[in-house]
């Protein structure tokens, strides 16, 4: 069983990134990605603050618009408004969850496509889905580059996604599938679970409910993405896979924490990069 070790990785892009921020630079752009917080939810909090603190470690400039839980949706689109118009800043990101009263959608389509970091426009959606350029979210993206760096071609496996929302799941199937790899997508109304990922090559859970995948449902040799991030009672970090039973069926796993997670904010960054690079292109 081999560790894919999406930590050491994600510093290796990160180095990367700087690099590119340095570059940047000499041409009198400093990349910036300004982010929408929504109401006091703890741990949307501290996945800002994760982002943040890599943006200024990466040189690049970040800005947080914390906004009230009662805020109205008005409000928030202006603030998108001003981002869109604003030369300075290449990425915007609105995390969520958004409070009950606010519509996503309408938040998310809001966004300048240009400046969709997180790939969550349907313009950016529909051109992932097309196989054509556009910006890739950013979780899916950091598993694929896991995937890249050690040597594991999707081409021709069977792969069982399991969680198919837009952010995680759907868009993993979409990358996977454009990589030539058979794809089943499971989710909270899937039969029998156990009989497609017990089919799968390569297994990408992404649900939120700890050791979900157990060791019965695993094949022998499988490749584990576990992108599942849960806090337990006693405040341990864990994924959506019995990790200590599991592990030893694979022949690649993710650690949680170590795997995906940081791959994510890595590749968050480079979307940032992108945008900003663009934007000589364009001029
Ligand atoms: P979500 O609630 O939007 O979607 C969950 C998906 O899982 C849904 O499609 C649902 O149908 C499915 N599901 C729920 N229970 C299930 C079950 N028992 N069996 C099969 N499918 C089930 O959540 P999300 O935003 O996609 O996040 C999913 C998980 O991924 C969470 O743990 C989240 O913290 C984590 N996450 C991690 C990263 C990272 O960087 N590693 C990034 C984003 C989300």
């Amino acid at each position: 069983m081999t560790l894919l070790d999406g930590k050491s990785l994600a510093e290796k892009i990160r180095n990367n990134v700087k690099l590119d921020v340095e570059e940047l630079q000499k041409q009198h752009i400093t990349p910036g990605l300004a982010v929408v917080l929504v109401g006091n939810d703890a741990a949307s909090a501290a996945y800002v603050n994760m982002k943040s603190k890599a943006c200024k470690e990466a040189g690049i400039y970040s800005v947080v618009h914390e906004m009230p839980e009662t805020i109205s949706q008005e409000n928030i689109l202006d603030i998108i408004a001003m981002m869109n118009r604003n030369p300075n800043i290449h990425g915007i990101l609105v995390q969520l969850p958004l409070p009950n009263h606010i519509d996503t959608t309408a938040i998310l389509e809001a966004i300048d496509p240009t400046k969709d970091v997180d790939g969550f426009h349907p313009y950016n959606v529909g051109r992932v889905v097309s196989g054509l350029d556009g910006y890739i979210p950013a979780t899916p993206y950091g598993v694929m580059k896991l995937l890249e760096e050690y040597n594991i071609d999707p081409k021709g496996l069977n792969a069982c996604i399991v969680g198919a929302s837009n952010i995680v799941g759907k868009p993993m199937a979409t990358l996977l599938l454009n990589a030539n790899a058979t794809v089943d997508i499971c989710h909270i109304y899937t039969k029998d679970l156990k009989s497609h990922t017990l089919n799968a090559d390569i297994i990408c859970v992404g649900v939120g409910v700890p050791n979900l995948i157990k060791e019965d449902m695993v094949k022998e040799g499988a490749i584990i993405i576990d992108i599942g991030i849960n806090r337990t009672e006693s405040g341990k970090l864990v994924g959506d896979v019995d990790y200590e039973n599991v592990c030893q069926k694979t022949s690649f796993i993710t650690p949680v924490p170590g795997g995906v997670g940081p791959m994510t904010i890595a590749m968050l960054l480079v979307n940032t990069i992108k945008s900003a690079k663009n934007k000589i292109t364009k001029a």
